[in-house]
């Protein structure tokens, strides 16, 4: 569950609420700004949606709040029926539609990962967004310019980057986790996309980075990721070279790279990551 009092002040009226490396909790983002405050990710189901929007209308006070989400996974997007009502809530064309389109499967997907987590989403209510926008949308909290990117698809269809270009802090969603392999759980996530994302990425030069999960760092959480997934790919184009089947090319490098990034989770996605660099690349 999301723990608000753990909230933590990483820029002046910057917050993030830390996932603590408890799983399926994101890492929430509150931005205030002088005339209004952003929530970015809601974590999943209403109770931690409540928790999330009243941290924000704490530091909110009669200031407007709006919401946003990095993208609709479970644990980031689907706590937002709260807001509805009185919050403005905006993302992307794409999240918006993926969000319709994936949004049941992934509610009964999610529910089967234990008795905990499909009791936190029976009651769940898909709420799509008041405002979308393509490309990019520049948003003026009052004395704070936030910058909503359209980076996808690489995590999945719809990622979105959160950019304060003056305090050069990035929100990157699921595309950055510290210490956890990168998740790709569906065929709209594709390692060579997520390496254009990453050089949009580091193209920002973000001084201070919030990945969806794990603990906020600097430009070297973006570097990890790239080191990680151009070593995928590498070493499969090199096994593929060499004549080496499939299966046997998945086998090989989950064991190389288990040894490499020894402590990081998620490791049941390394087989993803190296499968998404056989074959074609889906346009
Ligand atoms: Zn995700």
């Amino acid at each position: 569950m999301v723990e608000a009092g753990a909230i933590e002040e990483i820029a002046p009226g910057v917050h993030v609420i830390p996932d603590g490396r408890v799983e399926f909790v994101p890492n929430v983002g509150i931005i205030e700004g002088e005339r209004a405050v952003l929530a970015i990710d809601t974590a999943m189901g209403h109770l931690n949606g409540r928790t999330v929007l009243e941290a924000a209308r704490k530091l909110a006070g009669d200031r407007k709040v709006f919401l946003t989400t990095t993208h609709f996974h479970p644990e980031h997007a689907f706590g937002a029926k709260p807001f509805e009502g009185g919050v403005t809530y905006v993302i992307n064309e794409s999240q918006a539609a993926e969000l319709a389109a994936k949004g049941p499967e992934y509610i009964e997907m999610f529910s089967t990962f234990g008795p905990g987590l499909a009791q936190l989403l029976a009651d769940v209510e898909l709420v799509p967004p008041d405002l979308t926008y393509e490309g990019q949308l520049r948003i003026n909290l009052g004395g704070r310019a936030v910058e909503l990117l359209d980076v996808g698809p690489a995590h999945t269809r719809g990622d979105q980057l959160i950019w304060l270009p003056q305090e050069r802090v990035l929100f990157a969603g699921d595309l950055i986790e510290n210490a956890f392999f990168p998740i790709l759980p569906d065929p709209d996530a594709n390692g060579v996309w997520w390496l254009e994302a990453l050089d949009r990425i580091a193209a920002l030069e973000p001084e201070t980075v919030v990945g969806g999960h794990g603990a906020v760092g600097g430009p070297e959480l973006i570097e990890a990721f790239r080191e990680y997934l151009e070593r995928v790919r590498d070493r499969n184009a090199e096994l593929e070279a060499a004549g080496t089947e499939s299966g046997e090319i998945v086998t090989t490098i989950e064991a190389e790279v288990l040894e490499r990034y020894d402590g990081w989770g998620n490791e049941v996605w390394i087989k993803s990551a190296v499968e998404s660099f056989q074959g074609s690349v889906p346009s």
